[in-house]
């Protein structure tokens, strides 16, 4: 089975994004740890983690897929830009261990002028400052889609940030179908040959989690634009094999479709029904 949710809003706490998600049928959910444009954050009550962690084990919720806000870059040709986000990260990791052994994905960063490679030994460097032997969390990377001088555009330069990282336990990648397609990767004719690419690459047992859309653009197109499943150029046939590819057993599949809470709830029963 897969567990399948979509992006919630933070805003009316923690629980309540758990009975939303079980309203909706789904078996996961993400948030925003913060503003994803402007970076503030709300604060959070231990007693309304504390409640999401009941429920998540009542009803046996999937991991769950915080995302870090956009507005977080690492490897930013400003020093100020990365002190700002290593800060960020700072926090949203702490606050993460209220609702443990979940996943917090991020978006390895932009590196606006300095290069990959200087980007990527800042986002490694930034990560070691934080990742500690002994928190439950699990950092992803998310798989870009390579538009500017974003990082993480292949499976090359997310394993080159992963053998810099000191906790090696604590990364791991979230695999999202818009980007991976719009940066060139064939998951509709060739699912088999990128799979095979990503675990010689960087291994199979990082794959922690997968962003499930649709994409407006042709592969190899470096937009961006995410699609309602099966009106993109991935197409449901090709979304249906990822789904039901054996590798992606028991992952977590967050829903970024251009959707309302209606839209979602179709997807959600959409997707759930090809596993019956
Ligand atoms: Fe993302
Ligand atoms: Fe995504
Ligand atoms: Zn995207």
């Amino acid at each position: 089975m897969i567990y399948i949710g979509c992006h919630l809003s933070v805003t009316n706490g923690y629980e309540a994004m758990g009975r939303t998600m079980l309203s909706f049928g789904g078996k996961t959910f993400a948030w925003f740890t913060r503003n994803p444009r402007g970076g503030k954050t709300k604060s959070i009550i231990p007693e309304d983690a504390a409640k999401l962690n009941g429920l998540i084990k009542e009803q046996g919720l999937g991991p769950l897929v915080a995302h870090g806000s956009y507005t977080m870059n690492l490897c930013s040709s400003k020093d100020e830009t990365r002190k700002n986000g290593l800060e960020m990260l700072r926090q949203d990791l702490e606050r993460m261990e209220l609702v443990p052994d979940n996943y917090y994905n991020f978006h390895p960063g932009s590196h606006t002028g300095l290069g990959t490679e200087k980007g990527i030994e800042l986002i490694a460097e930034n990560l070691n400052t934080v990742l500690k032997p002994d928190m439950t969390t699990t950092v992803i990377l998310e798989t870009m889609a390579g538009k500017g001088s974003e990082i993480g555009r292949s499976f090359e330069e997310l394993q080159q940030i992963i053998d810099r990282i000191e906790c090696k336990d604590k990364i791991g990648i979230c695999f999202d179908t818009c980007h991976t397609w719009d940066s060139g990767y064939d998951i509709v004719n060739d699912l088999d040959g990128v799979l095979t690419r990503f675990d010689k690459i960087i291994g199979l047992d990082r794959l922690k989690a997968i962003h499930f859309n649709d994409s407006k653009n042709e592969c190899g197109s470096h937009k961006d634009r995410h699609e309602k499943l099966g009106q993109g150029k991935i197409g449901i046939e090709a979304l249906k094999r990822i789904a039901l590819h054996p590798v992606m057993e028991n992952l977590p599949f967050i829903l970024e479709t251009p959707n309302d809470d209606e839209g979602y709830i179709t997807e959600i029963h959409t997707v759930t029904n090809w596993f019956i």
